[in-house]
């Protein structure tokens, strides 16, 4: 069967594990050729092995994303690569740490923003440089249900991904004639290593989380794997400037 984006190239960040490794195998599950890109090496190389062994082609590339050189690399090696690059899913992100925000630290703060927001700033920048002069592509950006209501202890992770849905929408009014789509997944809380070490910090967290979800549990990567493939695909040819949230339900209540 045909893949919805076969002779595509895709890029991910952040896709060493979680949901940047979910959504790479399904980029390659439906026919693109995959770069894997994160600070994590090894974790890294296996989300391009366990592309090979599906029988897809995919090839990992360490990135800083808070290093515009390295983005720009990034992206001129993936052309180099696979010779285009038509989707990108801008997805490396932290968590941040929880405190009110008259304790958290400025540290913190800046670390989260330079990676969250000014990261996913720098991807688009140079995806965006290339797209324009080979025939558009579609951008996605992680943001979060974060990016949408507030969440008590989480001054910038909730900044952050406030943040990118803005700048998500910005891109997309900017280069709408330019066949370049750029939308924002929002998803809730989802079973990865980001939760797996908050569930270190507090075991009743998997319970506590399950309850706000009106479907009454968590999500999975490949639940938002799809969304994003879907976005990037086109069958999504008319939708931009958006932040689907795939949250079992979460912003709706
Ligand atoms: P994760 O920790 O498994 O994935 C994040 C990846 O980003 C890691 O592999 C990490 O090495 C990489 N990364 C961090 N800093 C980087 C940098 N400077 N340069 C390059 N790569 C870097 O967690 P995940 O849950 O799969 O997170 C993926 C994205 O989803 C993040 O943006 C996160 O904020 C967002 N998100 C996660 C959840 C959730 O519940 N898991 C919910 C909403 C949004």
């Amino acid at each position: 069967m045909a893949g919805t984006l076969d002779g595509r190239v895709a890029l991910v960040t952040g896709g060493s594990g979680g949901i940047g490794r979910a959504t790479a195998l399904e980029f390659a599950r439906q026919g693109a050729k995959v770069v894997v890109s994160d600070l994590l090496v090894e974790a890294g190389q296996e989300t391009a092995r366990l592309i090979g062994a599906a029988g897809g082609q995919a090839t990992f590339i360490k990135t800083d994303v808070t290093q515009a050189a390295e983005v720009q690399a990034l992206v001129g090696q993936t052309v180099e690569t696979y010779g285009r690059l038509d989707c990108a899913f801008n997805n490396a992100g932290i968590e941040g740490g929880m405190a009110k925000t008259g304790d958290y630290t400025e540290e913190r703060w800046a670390q989260v923003i330079r990676i969250n927001l000014k990261g996913v700033w720098l991807c688009m920048k140079y995806e965006i440089q290339h797209m324009l002069g080979h025939g558009g592509g579609a951008i996605v950006n992680t943001a979060s249900v974060a990016g949408l209501v507030g969440f008590r202890y989480g001054p910038a992770y909730v900044a952050s991904k406030h943040g990118v849905n803005g700048l998500t929408k910005t891109a997309a009014l900017e280069y709408a004639k330019a066949d370049i789509r750029v939308n924002a997944v929002c998803p809730g809380v989802i079973r990865t290593p980001m939760f797996e070490r908050g569930l270190q910090k507090n075991p009743h967290l998997e319970e506590r989380f399950a309850g706000v979800h009106p479907v009454g549990r968590i999500g999975q990567p490949e639940e938002i794997a799809r969304a994003v493939v879907w976005l990037c695909s086109p069958a999504a040819s008319f939708v931009t400037g958006t932040q689907l949230p795939v949250d079992g339900g979460f912003v709706a209540q």
